[in-house]
């Protein structure tokens, strides 16, 4: 009789074999250039379920199913006797029912507890993100957010410090014991950058950037993923699912508001969404109240609504004189602004049972 020992050794085998045989296809697909991952692709879909249904010998064909599930991106549906084989995306609730938990340095973000991720809407000057830095760590914030790659409508306003204004962002940043998080804007930057971030930003207008998003999904760091523009909540999922089919498992989803017809805020901010992303997806989801309303009055009720429909944190713009800001200068609160937005935000938590 096999030792479990030998029996293990045995499958480690064959997976190895199994390994190689998928390596071989995959190579052969892209010379087909077809640019699909090993196990995915209505190709290996097609002649999986074709194999199944036609094999005689269920215990070849549970064999099969089991090793397509342990794959983990399938799973099978029984259909008037006819085995089809449905994809199982990655960001779902059925490949994982429980909520994602991302950590960054020590701190949780979709563990119940409630994040607030803060400060200017542009990296400036080390003098004004320190002011920021400092004002927020009083207020118990430990997520200091500022741009140093600007992706602006007009390639004439400010476009950021760049990798000067990242370094200055980490250093206040370490100096008050925050965390950085920035948005990258491509694939170029990345190496450079990442020393400086925590939480890597992916802005609006780049949740389309397929390539750039299957780059950091090869990166170890957690991720904000800012819906786009005008994305559907399918579309934000599947930007997710690049990420997450690439191996980086710590993505945290943004609303930030979607372009309608409406003209009384910078953009509408699709609240129903939190709830759905939370049902659908097993990712924390926050609320970027400072772009999606684009109105300071706005801001405490924005916030206040994200929390009760379930967001895990929200993200707000901060500046210490918003009239001279090099960039949003309509939108930022300044450090009175502030201590309103927390007290009420505060309040609120405070007071719901
Ligand atoms: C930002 O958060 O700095 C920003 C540019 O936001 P968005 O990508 O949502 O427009
Ligand atoms: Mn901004």
């Amino acid at each position: 009789m096999s030792s479990m020992m030998g029996l293990k050794d045995r499958i480690d085998e064959i997976d190895k074999e199994l390994l190689h045989l998928v390596y071989k296809r995959w190579e052969l697909v892209r010379e087909a250039d077809q640019n699909i991952s090993p196990n995915m692709g209505y190709t290996s879909m097609d002649s999986w379920t074709r194999f199944v249904n036609d094999f005689s010998d269920t215990d070849r064909a549970k064999a099969i199913k089991h090793f397509m599930t342990e794959c983990g991106n399938f799973k099978w549906e029984s259909n008037n006797g006819v085995e089809t084989q449905q994809r199982t995306m990655l960001y779902s609730r059925e490949y994982q029912p429980e909520n994602t938990v991302v950590k960054v340095n020590g701190i949780s973000i979709g563990d119940g507890s409630f994040s607030f991720i803060m400060g200017p809407c542009a990296v400036e000057s080390e003098e004004q993100v320190y002011q920021v830095a400092d004002k927020l760590k009083k207020k118990g914030v430990r997520f200091l957010r500022g741009g140093a790659y600007k992706p602006r409508t007009s390639p004439y306003d400010f476009q950021g410090l760049g990798l000067e204004g990242l370094k200055i962002l980490a250093k206040v940043a370490r100096r008050k014991g925050m965390s950085v998080v920035t948005e990258i804007m491509c694939e170029e930057q990345l190496s450079a950058a990442l020393p400086f971030v925590d939480v890597i930003q992916v802005g609006s207008r780049n949740m389309h950037n397929f390539p750039f998003l299957k780059a950091l999904g090869r990166t170890d760091k957690p991720i904000l993923l800012k819906r786009g523009l005008s994305a559907t909540i399918e579309e934000f999922k599947l930007a997710a699912e690049y990420i997450l089919l690439e191996g980086n498992a710590n993505v945290i989803l943004c609303e930030r508001g979607i372009r309608t017809f409406e003209t009384a805020t910078r953009n509408t901010l699709d609240i129903s969404a939190v709830p759905i992303l939370l049902q659908e997806t097993h990712l924390p989801v926050i609320v970027d109240v400072t772009h999606s309303t684009g109105r300071k009055d706005l801001l405490a009720a924005a916030a206040k609504a994200s929390i009760a429909i379930g967001a895990v944190g929200v993200m707000a713009e901060v500046h210490p004189n918003p009239s001279a800001a090099l960039s949003d200068a309509k939108q930022q609160m300044n450090f009175n602004e502030l201590d309103l937005f927390m007290k009420d935000i505060h309040d609120y938590m405070y007071s719901k049972v």
